[in-house]
């Protein structure tokens, strides 16, 4: 891929995302900023689906930063759970709530159920947008998805990754996200997979 001259915004606080986006998507030639050293302000994440607040912090931060910007909205869907907390991922134990507070209230809920109802996924919609033209208004180019299938265990396991990945053991390994390297995580996950996506739809547009 060729160097481009402007920055790409990741359009994330989290530092834990920021770190994987880097490591997969450096290598391919894009700079990269991050939206907290820009000193842009927190979205807010309203929508109604993972799709909906992808495009809409991708388009708010390429517009406030005047650079091409990239998204990430995840979820986490548990088959016991209905669903939940899906959409309500980052807030699930309540505002303000921590990562450990999330993992407590999830192992709480899933007392008394054992495989296949503790089958779980994670969704990730990575948003690429295009800042404002030349008049024209800051515009989604591309839009990707990326899904991880795996198992909800019985304790936390795992110092690595971030969030809920020490309770998150994707089928097929005996091991959780958390009890993986950097690179093994990347390399399967859905947000690895998201990107993946978007690495190839940026190729199919000649940005590479
Ligand atoms: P959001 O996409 O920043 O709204 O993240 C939703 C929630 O899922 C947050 O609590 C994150 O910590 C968590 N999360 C997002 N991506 C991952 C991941 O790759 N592993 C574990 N937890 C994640």
């Amino acid at each position: 891929m060729s160097p481009h001259t402007d920055p790409v915004v990741l359009a994330t606080r989290n530092p834990g995302k920021v770190l994987e986006m880097r490591a997969l998507l450096e290598p391919l030639g894009l700079r990269l900023v991050s939206a907290a050293e820009r000193s842009l302000p927190p979205v807010e994440e309203n929508g109604s689906s993972l799709a909906e607040n992808a495009r809409h912090k991708a388009i708010e931060i390429a517009t406030a930063s005047g650079l091409a910007a990239i998204a990430d909205d995840t979820g986490l869907e548990v088959d016991a759970l209905g669903g939940a907390p899906g959409l309500r991922s980052a807030r699930w134990a309540g505002p303000g709530c921590s990562p450990e507070d999330n993992n407590r209230k999830l192992l709480a809920e899933l007392q008394g159920f054992e495989e296949p109802q503790r089958r779980a996924r994670f969704r990730t919609v990575i948003v690429w947008a295009l800042p404002p033209r030349d008049g024209t208004p800051a515009r989604v180019l591309h839009e990707v998805e990326g899904v991880l299938e795996g198992v909800i265990v019985a304790q936390p396991r795992g110092t690595g990754g971030f969030g809920y990945d020490p309770l998150f053991r994707p089928l097929g390994s005996d091991r959780t996200l958390a009890e993986m390297r950097p690179e093994e995580k990347n390399a399967i996950s859905h947000r690895g997979r998201a990107l993946a996506a978007l690495r190839a739809a940026l190729a199919a547009c000649g940005r590479s």
